[in-house]
């Protein structure tokens, strides 16, 4: 092999193991710097003749590509370094008639129409694995590949090209039955498990690289056997991929979690549970993930003044009344009642390979999401003490991707009182302007349900799957609060920006069903602070000084809610001490 790729592999297995644990501390992306490089090797290979002809340096770029997605998930280059590993397997098959490499390509490609359902990448990722097949000679198989682009990615470049091939292919289509039975062949494999925890709370996340069907199923303590409360998931037709790990549970609800096979094709995931309130479990799609939820008996704000209320509403009209505590004592019981807002939890929308909306001369959502975010904790570190914040988190800091249900985990593990989401608005109409914010819950409104099908990476339709978990949410998720929340910020927005700017539009506060939002048990808004599919407000959205009116905005609403909620509990307190 020659020395210049033997001097890459070095230096590649050296950045890998040398930077992984780091990568997201410094802030930089180390998986985008490691797929340059790569990108670099692979098109002087493809330019250089006589390189070409030694199958050992394809394979070498092949898997750095691979190694790239494996080692840096979150890299905004993850999905182009996968998509390019299974390409450059399909070119190894091709010129060395490999028939172990294209089946190589063929898993890199499935699993990148798996992990990104909705990339722009993914119809060329399916074409190819249409084409393979049709190399092979399966040409059913093939067909049905080209069909899924047809009726599955409609919109994309590959549309036109796999419709000419099922005209081509015309006397392999196979009859409906066959085609659903070939569709739904293979069985799916559990690829993850994640979970977040405190004291009170744990999620766990379950990736199943198919759409499979599963039952939950709690099982009382048995004091018999000595086991503890347990909470299961089946999935149906799954396996538990070999290379499997789940981090130990070292705090909160949870003893353990275990898995594996029930019956056969059958997977099980158990949860041994130390203590709990409630719990519930949904799935979500693009990609299919399972999401379990554990409530913890606790301190719950509403419980306690549910159960002093009755008791003390006798002496509500009391007029002889002339306790006054002592402010300290005040405090400390805000504090035990969760009260006291002290830790807010801002979400910068987006990230990593998910630029969302993108406007008209190509600024991205992930960006002024971040920019603003980023300001808006430096203006709640330096003003918030003033109305008793003390800390504040941002979900992201960086360029990464994180997926909507851990950013929820995030505010939960991070003790939230506030969880505010940022994003920008998208339209197909350019002119669409203005700025709404959005509380948890269902909406008939069709344009609401647009803005939260593209936050939720989602089609409308699905929309309506999540009808069901949002019910199951809303008793907990603090409804009114958000609301109050939400028209403060919506109204100090509006305010703030339309003083120096012109045509600001207050579209609002509305309801949508946003997964980031489902499982918050906190005030949780979701803010799409202007349109950047509109050529002025993307520009606006570019400036400094207009992000800064927007950040004001916020800053100002969660002061007002928070100054307000203050009150009102030294109000109920003073109450509830007659
Ligand atoms: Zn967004």
């Amino acid at each position: 092999m020659e020395t210049y790729i033997r001097s890459f592999i070095l230096f590649f297995i050296l950045s890998i193991t040398l930077t992984v644990s780091f990568s997201t501390v410094d802030g930089k992306d180390r998986g985008k710097f490691l797929y340059e490089e790569t990108l670099t090797l692979y098109k002087s290979l493809v330019s250089n003749n006589q390189k070409s002809k030694k199958k050992e340096i394809w394979e070498v770029i092949g898997e750095a590509f691979y190694s790239v997605y494996i080692s840096y998930p979150n890299s905004e280059k993850a999905p182009n370094s996968l998509f390019l590993a299974g390409r450059v397997y399909e070119e190894i098959g091709n010129r060395f008639r490999s028939f172990e490499d294209h089946s190589k390509a063929l898993r890199y490609s499935r699993e990148f129409v798996n992990i990104y359902p909705r990339s722009n990448l993914t119809d060329d990722s399916q074409i190819r694995i249409a084409r393979i097949l049709e190399k092979r000679g399966n040409k059913t198989d093939a067909y049905i590949a080209y069909y899924k682009i047809v009726y599955d990615l409609p919109r994309d470049d590959m549309y036109h090209p796999a419709k000419k091939k099922l005209k081509e292919l015309k006397s392999y289509r196979p009859s409906r039955s066959i085609a659903k039975k070939i569709l739904n062949r293979g069985i799916g494999r559990i690829t993850k498990i994640r979970h977040w925890s405190t004291d009170n709370y744990t999620r766990v996340v379950i990736h199943v690289d198919k759409e499979m069907t599963y039952k939950s199923n709690f099982l009382k303590a048995d004091p018999k056997t000595g086991k503890p409360p347990r909470l299961y998931v089946d999935i149906q037709k799954t396996e538990i991929d070999n290379t499997l790990y789940v981090e130990p549970i070292t705090k909160g609800l949870l003893d353990k979690i275990k898995f594996g096979k029930n019956q056969p094709n059958v997977s099980r995931v158990v949860l041994y549970i130390n203590s709990f309130e409630n719990y519930k479990v949904f799935s979500l799609t693009e990609p299919y993930r399972i999401v379990m939820d554990i409530q913890g008996a606790g301190a719950n704000p509403d419980k306690i003044f549910a159960g002093n209320n009755s008791k003390n509403k006798k002496y509500k009209n009391n007029k002889d009344y002339k306790y006054k505590p002592p402010s300290g004592d005040i405090d400390s019981l805000k504090q035990a009642l969760g009260l006291k807002i002290k830790t807010v939890v801002i979400d910068a929308g987006h990230g990593g390979h998910d630029p969302g909306a993108i406007g008209p001369s190509g600024l991205k959502e992930k960006d002024v999401n971040l920019r603003i975010a980023k300001i808006l904790k430096e203006k709640l570190l330096r003003d918030g003490g003033k109305f008793g914040i003390e800390n504040v988190y941002l979900t992201r800091s960086t360029d990464r991707f994180i997926p909507l249900e851990e950013r929820t985990a995030i505010a939960k593990k991070r003790n939230a009182d506030l969880f505010i989401s940022i994003h920008c608005n998208a339209a197909k109409d350019r002119r669409a302007h203005g700025i709404e914010t959005y509380i948890l819950s269902f909406t008939n409104d069709q344009s609401s349900l647009e803005v939260a099908a593209r936050e939720n990476a989602t089609t409308t339709k699905k929309i309506s799957d999540l009808e069901d978990i949002v019910q199951e949410y809303l008793l907990s998720s603090k409804i009114e609060e958000s609301n109050r929340f939400a028209r403060y910020v919506q109204g100090s927005i509006v305010t703030n920006v339309s003083g120096k700017y012109s045509k600001v539009k207050n579209k609002g506060v509305k309801k949508a069903p946003f997964i980031v939002l489902i499982g918050a048990d906190i005030p949780s808004i979701l803010v799409e602070t202007s349109f950047i599919t509109n050529p002025t407000e993307e520009n606006r959205l570019k400036s400094t000084k207009y992000i800064n009116k927007i950040a004001d905005g916020i800053l100002s609403g969660i002061k007002k809610y928070v100054g307000e909620n203050q009150t009102a509990s030294i109000v109920e307190f003073n109450e509830y001490q007659l």
